[in-house]
């Protein structure tokens, strides 16, 4: 999405672009397309219709906040506040005019356990999931009314960038088709490689954040299989040293791929926590404070990496699952992607049947059963462990129903509490049980899944300073250098901080393109 953000600003004024893409055609469009589409923006018209009050100045506190920046004049920072100031111009408009659709309901991820998150609902998910999102993009590339100006070359990996007296004057590209190697010298530069955590996962615990313990034995790749860090490895080399490298955005409740495509490409999907459901340990044990959905991804993952064996659970029930459960991406969502309005409202009256069923049948991480009893027997076979203790789990479940029992007045469950509060905003309401029993057999089958950490983004990458271009170990601006989207740690090298109040993402890499081909091509947003 970087990538072809930057090549659209270059062919809207009148450049030539060669893009060099290692992938194969059918894929192109990167991660974008596997995405759910989800995208952060402060001041829509969907937000004023819902009479959410926001403000760039809102956006900007609260990602300071939540990414626990310290320096607001660090690179970083300083595209935080170029985004929270533009989300509309520059990202919106833009999608508008390609022709991305975005629901009517924004969502409100990321609001935070302990340190604050988004103050207001700013998730704006693309119709069609990132699939449309990337198709119309590309669409409007493919067709663009300069199109005789762009090239692309597939299967060509760019194994290092040519930087002579601070100035990049090309790349050498290995063919991978051909197995042929050649040297191309351009104008301009830009890497949009995406980040480093899908296609080396060793370089992903290599560059592990302290605050984490140590990585899980399990770790899964929801990333790209070519964000493998080979750009990132060749610029260290020649002074142009990568930021915030172990500042990285993992998700909690991963699951292995049931089908992974062939050559291992992406090995884990990342659930959506249903909030309903209770978070428990590889003991059974349930996480004190307990860990709810939507509310602060890092804290999930940092609370379970503490645990001993470092993966955990979900417990719930069917009602729970078919109303609340989904699969972050464009693959599994199939009524969202396909544009089936008719499945949508159904999936979100009645529960998403297909979707759970789905689940259940391929991936065997998901155990079912009628009674606790015969749930712990299958969750310790799953693993072929006894790990799970009956009697834990047991008084945990019965204790969180004992107190929906006693009435929402006395509610002093810290998830309870939580879920008055998500019932509070509509958008949320729709999509979250009514404070729904556990082990009501009403609401039976019990389901569990067992989840572990799944590695996606890289909030930390290449230093750029507002041009996008990038920034060597002494502060100096490489000539004809730009970096964009995650190989830039989506701005800055590291725009995030420590975390990400969601969608920021797929925003951050069209900012970012967009800048890059507006700079070379001498125009200032
Ligand atoms: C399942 C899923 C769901 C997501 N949902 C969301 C969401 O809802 N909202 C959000 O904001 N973000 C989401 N994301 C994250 C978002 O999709 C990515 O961060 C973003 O698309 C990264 O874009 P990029 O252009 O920087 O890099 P990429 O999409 O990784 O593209 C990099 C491209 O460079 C190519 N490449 C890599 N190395 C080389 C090389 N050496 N030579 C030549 N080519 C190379 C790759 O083949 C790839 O096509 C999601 C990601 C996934 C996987």
């Amino acid at each position: 999405m970087a990538g072809i953000s930057a090549a659209i600003e270059l062919l809207d004024n009148n450049k030539r672009v060669l893009i060099l893409e290692r992938d194969i055609e059918e894929k192109f469009g990167g991660l974008a397309k596997k995405s759910f589409g989800g995208i952060l923006f402060s001041g829509t018209p969907q937000q004023k219709r819902a009479g959410i009050k926001d403000s760039a100045t809102l956006l900007y506190e609260d990602w300071m906040r939540y990414g626990e920046f310290t320096d607001r004049n660090c690179l970083g920072a300083k595209w935080a506040k170029f985004y929270s100031d533009h989300s509309i111009s520059i990202i919106y408009n833009w999608l508008i005019d390609k022709n991305v659709k975005f629901l009517p309901v924004v969502n409100w991820p990321e609001r935070g356990m302990y340190v604050k998150g988004n103050s207001v609902p700013r998730w704006h998910i693309t119709w069609g999931t990132g699939y449309d999102l990337s198709n119309q993009v590309v669409k409007y590339l493919l067709n663009h009314k300069n199109k005789e100006n762009l090239e692309i070359k597939f299967q060509h990996k760019v194994e290092s960038v040519v930087i002579e007296n601070k100035k990049a004057v090309g790349v050498e590209v290995l063919d991978e088709s051909t197995k042929q190697r050649v040297s191309i010298t351009a104008k301009n530069i830009v890497i949009a490689s995406g980040g480093i955590t899908g296609g080396d996962l060793e370089l992903v615990k290599k560059n592990w954040h302290p605050n984490l313990g140590t990585p899980p034995d399990t770790l899964l790749n929801g990333s790209h299989p070519y964000a493998d860090g080979t750009i990132h490895l060749d610029l260290e080399q020649k002074g142009i040293h990568s930021t915030h490298l172990n500042r990285q955005w993992h998700y909690a409740a991963g699951i292995p791929t049931p089908n992974p495509e062939k050559g291992k490409f992406r090995d884990g999907l990342s659930l959506v926590p249903p909030r309903s459901a209770i978070w428990v340990d590889s003991t059974g044990k349930r996480f004190q404070p307990p860990l709810v959905g939507y509310t602060d991804t890092l804290f999930f993952v940092e609370n379970i990496l503490k645990t001993k064996h470092q993966y955990s659970w979900s417990v719930m029930n069917w009602k729970i699952a078919i109303k609340e459960l989904a699969v972050s991406g464009s693959e599994y969502m199939t009524a969202f992607r396909n544009k089936n309005k008719l499945t949508m409202i159904k999936d979100v009256l009645f529960g998403n049947k297909t979707l759970i069923n789905r689940l259940i049948k391929e991936s065997d991480h998901f155990v079912v059963a009628n009674t606790v009893d015969e749930l712990v027997k299958k969750m310790n076979q799953q693993g072929n462990t006894d790990a799970v203790d009956l009697e834990t789990l047991k008084r945990d479940l019965q204790n969180y129903d004992d107190e929906i029992d006693r009435g929402k007045s006395y509610f002093n469950d810290e998830q309870l509490r939580r879920l008055i509060n998500f019932r509070l905003y509509s958008g949320d309401k729709i999509r979250t049980s009514k404070f729904q029993k556990i082990l009501d057999p009403k609401a039976g089958p019990l389901v569990a899944v067992k989840q572990y950490i799944l590695s996606r983004k890289s909030l930390g990458g290449i230093p750029t300073n507002l041009n996008s271009q990038v920034i060597n170990k002494d502060g100096e601006v490489i000539s004809g250098l730009y970096a964009v989207g995650e190989s830039a740690g989506f701005g800055g090298g590291g725009i995030h901080g420590a975390r990400s109040l969601e969608g920021t993402f797929l925003g951050s890499c069209i900012l970012t393109g967009r800048v890059a081909g507006a700079n070379i091509s001498g125009i200032k947003f």
